[in-house]
């Protein structure tokens, strides 16, 4: 039997946990709350207003103007989630992080449903009573129902299925209610006639091989409630806590166009690194140096995990933006933290969302294993080699700037 352990409004509730005057109030997380932004966490009081995480800030505040809005921390998060994993360890070794806030539990063999259930209430008020916080838990015979499962009932709730009880609560639901079935790949299956689970189970497999791929009787299986994807355990992988590469520039420069495309650069050579070693994060930090020396470091936090180069760009950009003050500068670095394995399930949704951009970086991957890192470079971190002599590749021999890898 495997747990998976969802906090409620995680980010949320650990602000209204540390703060007595947030409690039983909207509260809506985000970056820093003086500039344009997006919301990262409202909690539950928030969401009858019509609230969602990833929702501008603005509109935010437009649906329910009496929220509190707090800036996020994600240092205090990323440290409480450690301390709900070494909470989960005393009830069984075999715990695997999914995200900051979700973490699977594998309990021993022999264990029942029943059983199952029963501990995951005594989790539940472990958690209530040592951090004031709640959790929503699934309980399953294997990954994939106990992630579903946790969703069914919110915040606080305790749901546990067999494969027959998966059965009955999600063949009635929307395809889309499927782990890893995104809006997109939802729609094409409308357009093949599967609209909910039960349809999606009772489709012919080579049709779905047909429409899908190998991912189609993959998605079959699971509409089933099969799963056969392992627990790992955290604790057999120590786990890097951040990748990052910064540079200094040869000259220091305040050419805005050099700049970003310096930034382009840092971004694509962290994410591959992240690619390479099966990592993804979820913190992007921005460091600068100007020609007095003075250092800034700014953080941001994402609203999920990426290895994705445009998203860690897009965001070192925007850091930079609000915080360069135009001076010349002679050191940036871009890093990601609060990582994560990336789990094969999370395929899927990749299979879905970003497909043709997912394919492009593979084969941009591909290229650079084979023809070294030189060959391909992001265009706009190109534009600027004539005019500043600047190569804008990695860590290669020619490279005219100090780098280094953290
Ligand atoms: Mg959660």
């Amino acid at each position: 039997m495997i747990l998976l352990i969802d906090m409620d409004a995680f980010f949320a509730s650990v602000e209204q946990a540390h703060h007595p005057r947030l409690r039983g109030k909207p509260v809506i997380v985000c970056g820093d709350p003086s500039r344009r932004g997006v919301v990262t966490a409202a909690s539950y009081e928030a969401r009858p207003f019509g609230v969602r995480a990833g929702m501008p800030l603005a509109e935010a505040r437009r649906l329910c103007p009496q929220a509190e809005t707090v800036e996020g921390n994600p240092g205090k998060y990323i440290a409480l989630s450690v301390r709900l994993l070494d909470l989960y360890l005393t009830y069984s070794p075999d715990v695997e992080p999914f995200s900051v806030d979700e973490a699977f539990v594998g309990l021993a063999k022999g264990v029942t449903l029943d059983e199952a259930e029963e501990i995951a209430g005594r989790i539940q008020s472990a958690i209530e009573e040592r951090f004031s916080l709640g959790a929503s838990i699934g309980i399953g015979p294997n990954k994939l129902v106990a992630k579903m499962a946790s969703g069914v009932r919110k915040p606080r709730g305790r749901t546990a299925l067999d494969e027959d009880g998966f059965r009955s609560v999600f063949w009635p639901r929307e395809v889309q209610e499927m782990w890893g079935v995104g809006p997109r790949l939802a729609e094409r299956m409308r357009s093949l006639g599967i609209q909910t689970v039960g349809d999606l189970a009772r489709a012919p497999e080579s049709a779905l091989e047909a429409a899908f791929g190998v991912i189609g009787p993959q998605l079959r299986e699971a509409a089933w409630g099969r799963d056969d994807t392992p627990l790992v355990p955290y604790h057999q992988t120590v786990a890097p806590k951040s990748m990052g590469h910064e540079v200094t520039l040869t000259l220091d420069s305040g050419d805005p166009a050099f700049l970003e495309g310096t930034l382009l650069r840092l971004s694509d050579q962290v994410t591959r690194r992240l690619r390479a070693d099966g990592y993804s994060g979820r913190i992007v930090t921005l460091k600068l140096r100007n020609h007095r020396f003075e250092t800034c470091t700014r953080q941001q936090a994402l609203s999920s995990h990426t290895d994705d180069p445009q998203r860690v760009f897009e965001v070192a950009r925007e850091l930079w933006r609000l915080n360069w003050k135009g001076g010349p500068l002679r050191l940036l670095g871009v890093s990601v933290s609060g990582l994560e394995r990336v789990a094969t399930e999370n395929q899927c949704e990749l299979f879905d969302g970003d497909r043709r951009s997912r394919s492009l970086i593979e084969a941009l991957d591909r290229m650079r294993d084979k023809f070294g890192e030189a060959s391909v470079v992001p265009a706009g971190a190109l534009t600027h080699e004539i005019k500043l002599r600047h190569v804008p590749f990695g860590a290669i021999s020619t490279h005219p700037g100090n780098e280094r890898r953290s």
